[in-house]
């Protein structure tokens, strides 16, 4: 099935598809702390890649130093393939990045992007600032997940469980399990497809959403606690935003990553068009979630501050105090509230 908005023109993918059969060695990586679909969909695409008669050596990694794969993502078909970020090859022949808006998302892999012969870019984000040297970037597509779905389709590969579990585990968490825009009636027959291929959804429902250390629930407690309704901000349409510290993830170890759904309590208030969570990483800085319902573009704003993403899902990292970090997003938005509509 072509995607519903072409993503690229027929030569990129041509382009593309050329260079994976061709390679000898191929280097995929997606975006550092990766979510579902940036994993998701690297691990589907090499595991296409290892199915093909003659494959490929097939490396794949992102970079964070420490390399640690989120607990949540460790029941993906594949996460057994990662290798780390150390062992990655300098000066790659072929290079894939999934879900990658900007080469700094690489972390420790943007020097080898900066020097592979081919830089195929598969990505949906509207900030995609246009690298690579093959950019099959779809700001229509929900996740990256669809586009890896094509070049699976594209490389002749007949879709395994493993590469449908993967390509779901995206496409359900890009989408808030298809609730938010864009999900599109093709996101739900691609989910469909998915399933005949051997997709269990509540399996993978239940990995995602459906559980978490008991630890988490004084986590999330100390973080409503704190939360803050702003009527006047955001241009009068209201804020919501808290706080979870270092301090309310030490009392039971709990890594960053289980802060993640917070957000997701948060972003309720009726009063609030924008829900924002502030996640102190163990460094000390700031790794901010934003949420929007749809009248305000959070993606701009976190963008005007080094971050990414979407116009109702986007973050940055922010390194002065909470204060200071929540007063300069405050800013943006009152800015963009400001402009004439
Ligand atoms: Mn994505």
């Amino acid at each position: 099935m072509i995607a519903q908005s072409p993503s690229g023109n027929e030569a990129d993918w041509s382009r593309a598809v050329k260079a994976l059969r061709e390679a000898a060695e191929v280097c995929l990586a997606c975006h550092v702390r990766p979510d579902a679909d940036a994993l998701g969909s690297m691990l589907a695409v090499a595991h296409a890649l290892r199915a093909r008669d003659g494959a490929p050596r097939v490396i794949a990694s992102f970079g964070d130093v420490p390399f640690e794969v989120p607990a949540i993502l460790r029941f993906l078909p594949g996460v057994d393939l990662l290798s780390s970020p150390l062992a990655y090859p300098r000066t790659p022949e072929v290079m894939v990045t999934f879900d990658v808006s900007s080469p700094d998302r690489l972390g420790a892999l943007e020097p080898s992007a900066a020097r592979a012969g081919e830089l195929i870019v598969l990505d949906h984000h509207s900030s995609n600032t246009g690298f690579g040297t093959v950019s099959l970037v779809d700001t229509a597509a929900a996740a990256t997940a669809q586009l890896a779905d094509e070049l699976v389709r594209r490389l002749g590969i007949a879709p395994s469980p493993a590469i449908a579990v993967n390509l779901y585990a995206g496409l359900v968490t890009d989408t808030g399990s298809f609730r938010y825009p864009p999900t599109t009636a093709h996101v739900h027959a691609m989910a469909g497809r998915l399933i005949e291929q051997g997709v269990d959804p509540a399996a993978v429902a239940h990995e995602l959403w459906d559980r978490a250390p008991f630890g988490y629930l004084g986590m999330l407690s100390a973080a409503l606690r704190r939360a803050v309704l702003e009527p006047a901000a955001a241009g009068g349409r209201g804020l919501v935003w808290t706080t979870v510290t270092r301090r309310d993830r030490a009392a039971c170890e709990l890594p960053l990553e289980v802060t993640e759904p917070v957000i997701d309590v948060v972003r309720r208030t009726d009063e609030a068009e924008v829900a924002v969570v502030l996640k102190e990483s163990d460094d000390g800085q700031w790794q901010v979630s934003a949420r929007s319902k749809g009248t305000m573009d959070v993606g701009r704003a976190c963008v005007a501050l080094g971050g990414g993403g979407h116009q109702r899902a986007a973050g940055f990292t922010g390194t002065g105090t909470a204060a200071e970090t929540i007063s300069a997003l405050r800013r943006q938005l009152d800015r963009q509230a400001a402009e004439p509509r």
